[in-house]
């Protein structure tokens, strides 16, 4: 399904240009309009899906498959040192645009970004407890 008001889908499926660096009948690769680093690039399924949990199955292992492919071309085209892959679920995890996406990110020395958390210092116990509720 694609949603009127959602604007990946329209991008996803052409009605909004965009930069596209791959396109085939399931997904829309676009490179992202406030990249994180040179290169910074959005895989976009051309069908809605909100996030994460409402992906399918397979077209999450679509969309990773596709990933490493993106992300092996980009790399050594851009000659990147490094590259992070980032996906976004829900307000609180930082996703800003509802549907389902994948961030290519290619990473150069001293390129001053930072991608990542504060480590935590649980207790063994803590650990513990989480682990018994992820059983
Ligand atoms: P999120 O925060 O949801 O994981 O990522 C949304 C990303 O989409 C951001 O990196 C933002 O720069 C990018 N973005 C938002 N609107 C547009 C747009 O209209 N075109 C493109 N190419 N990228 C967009
Ligand atoms: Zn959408």
């Amino acid at each position: 399904m694609r949603k009127d008001d959602c604007i990946f889908c329209r991008i996803a499926n052409g009605e909004i240009p965009s930069r596209t660096l791959f396109e085939d009948d399931q997904f829309r690769v676009i490179l992202d309009l406030g990249p994180a680093a040179r290169g910074h690039a959005l895989i976009l399924p051309k069908e809605h899906y909100d996030d994460l949990f409402g992906i399918p199955e397979d077209t999450a292992a679509d969309a990773m498959r596709l990933a490493k492919r993106m992300a092996a071309k980009i790399a050594g085209a851009l000659s990147a040192d490094g590259f992070n892959l980032v996906q976004n679920n829900g307000e609180a995890a930082g996703q800003t645009v509802r549907h389902f996406h994948m961030h290519l990110i290619p990473r150069y020395r001293g390129d001053g970004q930072t991608i990542g958390w504060t480590p935590g210092e649980p207790s063994a116990e803590e650990l513990d407890e989480t682990l018994k509720l992820l059983q």
